[in-house]
């Protein structure tokens, strides 16, 4: 093989490039009609009642956790299987950070881990303002459960739903935020859909939207508080909270507009492929990802675990024998709380055995629209290649 096959790719095509070309030449780039209508798009494909359309995922989760008043000495839970952004938001607006352990199988919030954590932070006095969800690789996690352990306490959703654009909880939408405050997406050029860069905040709470919105623009609102006459004054803003300038541009949103038109079709290509990874991986010693009922993933990544792997090195060792054939395999992800910068919050590895299990055993296998049926079967016979060479095979 020539290049060697990545793990995911975006796909590009004559209207998405037709759409950019014609903001372009039109008369705004930024802060112009674009935003609206994806905007609005994105509503009536989630069934959501807002949007706030943003530079990327992680200024989304960012500007959700300060609409929801985290701060300094507030603490913020999420996953420990997930990309670093999850925890980054809390941690940016001067929160502490814990984790609840996963389901190994899944890479999910485990709801046991999630019952048991609440009863311990309970009886410490020290419950979570915001929880942050993640739907790893497409597949939700239970959310009417989640949402009902957390709601004697108070404590407020975010769902991380990088992964998820165009899957479906209980036969609707992810996004849809039927269990949440706030939805998530992300549109970097490995995600479902992409813009470049870019990300959505997705809510039904109108005064939550416009939270989000002031504070992607500075924390400056146009609808005008303390001047006196607003009306004769046409170019008055006024400042009322500390904001960011996390705006999407018209360019992306215009991009983002023309991906979403075949958002189903990528995903029911990509469906095609990991069912056909499926057949021929199920004579392997290898877990497959399982969609719980009335799921339908949104097939981000297709995750696989290396059963009974006795450490993330001999997982290491499989993703570096098929990179030798010519196939990137990934690992998403390694457990949070190792990072570097992590650590220096003495988290216990042993208060996480699933996210461990999980780190030793799980790899992703390329998905992605454009992968054709010849490169799944090489995958497939490089990945048996590998395991023999291994001894791991039967
Ligand atoms: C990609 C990703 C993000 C960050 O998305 P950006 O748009 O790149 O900022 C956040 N969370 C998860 C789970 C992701 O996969």
């Amino acid at each position: 093989m020539a290049k060697p096959l990545p793990y995911g790719r975006h796909r590009i095509n004559k209207q998405d490039i037709d759409a950019a070309i014609d903001v372009l030449k039109s008369d705004w780039l930024t802060q112009g009609p674009k935003i609206p209508e994806f905007e609005a798009a994105l509503c009536d494909y989630c069934g959501t009642d807002f949007a706030s359309a943003m530079n990327s995922a992680t200024s989304a989760l960012h500007v959700s956790c300060l609409a929801l008043g985290v701060s300094s000495g507030d603490l913020v839970w999420t996953s420990p299987i997930s990309f670093v952004a999850s925890a980054n938001c809390a941690r940016l607006c001067g929160a502490d950070v814990d984790f609840v352990d996963v389901d190994p199988e899944t890479g999910n919030i485990c709801l046991k881990a999630l019952t048991q954590k609440l009863k311990i932070a309970a009886s410490l006095g020290r419950v979570p303002k915001v929880l942050i969800v993640v739907h790893l690789a497409g597949i939700s996690a239970a959310m009417r459960e989640i949402r009902e352990l957390v709601r004697p306490y108070g404590i407020k959703i975010i769902e991380d739903a990088s992964h998820g654009l165009g899957g479906l909880y209980e036969n609707e939408k992810i996004g849809s935020c039927r269990f949440s405050e706030i939805t998530v997406f992300s549109f970097h050029p490995v995600k479902p859909i992409t813009c470049c860069e870019g990300g959505v905040a997705m809510t039904n709470c109108e005064k939550l939207k416009s939270l989000l919105d002031q504070f992607r623009t500075h924390g400056v609102v146009r609808n005008l508080i303390s001047s006196e006459n607003a009306s004769v004054k046409p170019w008055h803003y006024e400042q009322t909270a500390l904001g960011l300038n996390y705006r999407l541009s018209d360019l992306h949103a215009a991009l983002g507009i023309s991906q979403l038109s075949f958002l189903d079709n990528y995903r029911l290509l990509k469906d095609v492929l990991a069912n056909k990874y499926k057949e021929k991986l199920c004579h392997f010693n290898i877990g497959l990802p399982k969609e719980p009922k009335g799921c339908v993933s949104a097939h981000h990544l297709f995750v696989v675990r290396l059963k009974g792997s006795v450490g993330p090195e001999v997982r290491d060792e499989l993703i570096l024998e098929m990179s030798n054939l010519g196939v990137t395999c990934s690992m998403h992800y390694m457990p949070i709380y190792r990072h570097p910068y992590y650590r220096q919050f003495n988290y216990e590895v042993t208060d996480y055995p699933g996210a461990e299990q999980y780190y030793r055993e799980a790899f992703s296998l390329p998905l992605y629209p454009d992968l054709s049926d010849e490169n799944l079967d090489y995958i497939v016979s490089s990945l048996k290649t590998s395991l023999k060479q291994m001894r791991l095979f039967g």
